[in-house]
């Protein structure tokens, strides 16, 4: 059953088939005869009928309905091609669709594994099994790319998008100024660690993130809903676990590195991860490539502070020291 958080504002978990994540967050907001849908779920039959039921009990006309996506991630945007109607507007940000419509995306990111380290014999598998593969959308629509200040007005809400790169280089919040609430995508979540991975990037994914984070933490905030897991408060105690998080990274990886030189695969699989399994080689692929994404930013983010330097050995990074 969808939950009213605020009036005319709704949320209702749609759960994620075999997907570690369980559940994405889907918000409505009724006006005056339009909807504001924030955030779909997985382009796959089982997702389209959740999300299908629960804007049909809300009394959604989808053909009166806009979206807005916070980031171009599958679990986010995947039914938005499904779910829009004639005169539906989507909202994404302009990076994250670039990436999606770039024809090279998946050749890029093979390129970036392979030069951080990740096996030749798993890429295959690990980029032929990605959910981005089998779950994104159809890109029939045309994307309404915001910028910071924007304003999304809906009955008695009015929203202004707040960029915040790191998760992805796109990645938006929107804010009410009023309510004092922020839709905040992916950015900040509480109980899970959101994933900065620098596959393909050319940004330094984890120093945008935290610039985020430090942007974030000024507002004036009453309740943050979150891309996943229950709304919270008090946005500024998560943010400083989420650096503090981030930090003891850092350091972790400082230490790995002075002991030798690493790939990012290698520094991923010395590194401790809240996973049930013993051994690195028995992670599930999908884990193994997101921990050697988190790595390889981790990497970036202290080659750009002048603690570590990349060299490159036939070819493949390897990070020492400086
Ligand atoms: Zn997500």
């Amino acid at each position: 059953m969808p939950e009213e958080l605020f009036p005319g504002l709704f949320r209702e978990k749609i759960p994620l088939p075999n997907n570690p994540l369980r559940a994405v967050n889907s918000y409505v907001v009724k006006g005056d005869g339009r909807f504001l849908v924030v955030d779909t779920a997985l382009n796959c039959p089982e997702c389209l009928a959740a999300m299908k039921a629960y804007l049909t009990g809300l009394g959604v006309d989808l053909d009166r309905t806009d979206f807005f996506i916070t980031h171009y991630h599958v679990d986010h945007l995947g039914l938005v091609s499904e779910l829009r109607g004639k005169t539906s507007k989507v909202y994404l940000g302009r990076p994250d669709d670039e990436r999606l419509r770039n024809p090279d995306y998946w050749k890029e990111l093979e390129n970036a594994a392979r030069c951080n380290g990740f096996p030749e014999t798993l890429l295959p598998s690990v980029l032929g099994n990605h959910p981005a593969r089998h779950y994104q959308t159809r890109l029939d629509f045309q994307a309404t790319h915001m910028r910071e200040g924007d304003a999304v007005a809906i009955g008695e809400y009015s929203f202004r998008c707040v960029e915040t790169p790191g998760h992805t280089p796109g990645h938006h919040c929107l804010y009410e100024p009023n309510k004092k609430i922020l839709f905040a995508g992916d950015h900040i979540l509480n109980g899970i660690s959101p994933n900065i991975s620098m596959w393909g990037r050319a940004d330094d994914a984890l120093r945008s993130y935290s610039g985020s984070l430090d942007k974030i933490y000024s507002y004036d905030i009453s309740l943050v809903l979150p891309g996943h897991r229950e709304p919270f408060a008090d946005h500024a105690r998560r943010i400083n676990e989420l650096k503090e998080h981030h930090e003891a990274r850092n350091g972790e990886i400082i230490s790995l590195v002075e002991k030798g030189r690493r790939s990012a695969y290698q520094a991923a699989s010395l590194m401790t991860w809240g996973i049930s399994c013993k051994r690195w080689e028995d992670f599930p692929l999908s884990q193994q490539w997101f921990a050697c994404g988190e790595a390889l930013a981790h990497l970036r983010y202290l080659e750009g502070k002048g603690r570590v330097k990349k060299e490159l050995e036939n070819g493949k990074a390897v990070f020492c020291l400086k």
